[in-house]
Protein backbone atom coordinates (compact mmCIF):
# COMPACT_ATOMS: atom_id res chain seq x y z
CA UNK A 1 0.00 0.00 0.00
CA UNK A 2 1.46 3.47 -1.50
CA UNK A 3 -0.07 5.36 1.64
CA UNK A 4 1.38 3.60 4.48
CA UNK A 5 4.84 3.47 2.76
CA UNK A 6 4.40 7.21 2.69
CA UNK A 7 3.04 7.38 6.58
CA UNK A 8 6.14 5.46 7.67
CA UNK A 9 8.64 7.91 5.83
CA UNK A 10 6.96 10.75 7.67
CA UNK A 11 7.10 9.08 11.07
CA UNK A 12 10.78 8.58 10.53
CA UNK A 13 11.22 12.16 9.37
CA UNK A 14 9.23 12.80 12.65
CA UNK A 15 11.76 10.57 14.61
CA UNK A 16 14.63 11.87 13.17
CA UNK A 17 13.42 15.95 14.33
CA UNK A 18 12.13 14.59 17.42
CA UNK A 19 16.07 13.07 17.91
CA UNK A 20 17.65 15.87 16.87
CA UNK A 21 15.92 18.22 19.53
CA UNK A 22 16.30 15.48 22.05
CA UNK A 23 12.52 15.22 22.52
CA UNK A 24 10.74 12.30 23.96
CA UNK A 25 7.77 12.04 22.14
CA UNK A 26 6.06 13.74 19.29
CA UNK A 27 2.93 15.75 20.20
CA UNK A 28 1.25 16.82 16.94
CA UNK A 29 1.99 17.06 13.02
CA UNK A 30 0.60 18.75 10.29
CA UNK A 31 1.28 17.11 6.70
CA UNK A 32 0.29 18.90 3.96
CA UNK A 33 -1.27 16.78 1.15
CA UNK A 34 -1.89 18.42 -2.52
CA UNK A 35 -5.07 17.19 -4.55
CA UNK A 36 -2.40 16.36 -7.25
CA UNK A 37 0.38 14.33 -5.20
CA UNK A 38 -1.54 11.41 -5.94
CA UNK A 39 -2.38 10.23 -2.25
CA UNK A 40 -5.68 9.38 -1.38
CA UNK A 41 -6.19 11.32 2.06
CA UNK A 42 -8.54 8.75 3.72
CA UNK A 43 -5.92 5.98 2.96
CA UNK A 44 -3.22 8.42 4.61
CA UNK A 45 -5.45 8.80 7.67
CA UNK A 46 -5.55 4.81 8.53
CA UNK A 47 -1.93 4.39 7.29
CA UNK A 48 -0.89 7.11 9.80
CA UNK A 49 -2.60 5.15 12.62
CA UNK A 50 -0.60 2.07 11.91
CA UNK A 51 2.74 3.79 11.31
CA UNK A 52 2.69 6.01 14.74
CA UNK A 53 1.96 2.59 16.51
CA UNK A 54 5.22 1.74 18.82
CA UNK A 55 7.10 5.11 17.45
CA UNK A 56 7.83 8.09 19.18
CA UNK A 57 4.57 9.38 17.42
CA UNK A 58 2.24 7.26 19.21
CA UNK A 59 -0.77 9.71 20.62
CA UNK A 60 0.50 12.42 18.50
CA UNK A 61 -1.77 14.39 17.32
CA UNK A 62 -1.73 14.47 13.37
CA UNK A 63 -3.81 16.90 11.01
CA UNK A 64 -3.93 16.33 7.09
CA UNK A 65 -4.45 19.55 5.10
CA UNK A 66 -5.43 19.26 1.46
CA UNK A 67 -3.47 21.82 -0.87
CA UNK A 68 -6.04 23.11 -3.70
CA UNK A 69 -4.10 23.16 -6.97
CA UNK A 70 -2.95 26.31 -8.38
CA UNK A 71 -1.72 26.55 -12.01
CA UNK A 72 -0.12 29.82 -13.76
CA UNK A 73 -1.08 29.78 -17.56
CA UNK A 74 2.63 29.59 -19.84
CA UNK A 75 0.61 31.67 -22.74
CA UNK A 76 -1.29 34.57 -20.70
CA UNK A 77 0.04 34.11 -17.63
CA UNK A 78 -3.57 33.49 -15.98
CA UNK A 79 -3.57 32.05 -12.36
CA UNK A 80 -6.64 29.58 -11.58
CA UNK A 81 -7.50 25.99 -9.71
CA UNK A 82 -7.37 23.59 -11.92
CA UNK A 83 -9.28 20.27 -11.40
CA UNK A 84 -7.06 18.25 -13.32
CA UNK A 85 -3.49 18.22 -14.50
CA UNK A 86 -4.54 18.61 -18.06
CA UNK A 87 -7.16 21.28 -18.05
CA UNK A 88 -6.54 24.05 -20.18
CA UNK A 89 -6.32 27.75 -19.45
CA UNK A 90 -9.85 28.81 -18.69
CA UNK A 91 -9.32 32.67 -20.62
CA UNK A 92 -7.17 31.64 -23.24
CA UNK A 93 -7.76 28.04 -23.87
CA UNK A 94 -3.49 27.12 -23.51
CA UNK A 95 -2.24 24.18 -22.60
CA UNK A 96 1.32 23.76 -20.57
CA UNK A 97 0.78 25.82 -17.54
CA UNK A 98 2.87 25.28 -14.61
CA UNK A 99 1.57 23.88 -11.42
CA UNK A 100 2.08 26.05 -8.92
CA UNK A 101 1.03 24.64 -6.09
CA UNK A 102 -0.84 21.18 -5.39
CA UNK A 103 1.79 18.27 -6.19
CA UNK A 104 2.98 18.48 -2.55
CA UNK A 105 3.29 15.67 0.02
CA UNK A 106 5.21 17.57 3.11
CA UNK A 107 5.53 17.60 6.90
CA UNK A 108 4.42 21.44 7.28
CA UNK A 109 4.96 21.59 10.81
CA UNK A 110 5.97 19.06 13.96
CA UNK A 111 5.77 19.86 17.78
CA UNK A 112 7.89 17.63 20.54
CA UNK A 113 8.07 17.84 24.00
ZN1 LIG B 1 -3.94 31.39 -20.65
Amino acid sequence: MHELSIAMSIVELAEEYAGKEHAEKVTELEIEVGDFSGVVIDALEFAMEEAVKESICQGAVWKIIPVHPLARCGSCGHTYHPDSLFQPCPACGGYGAEILQGEELRLRSILVE
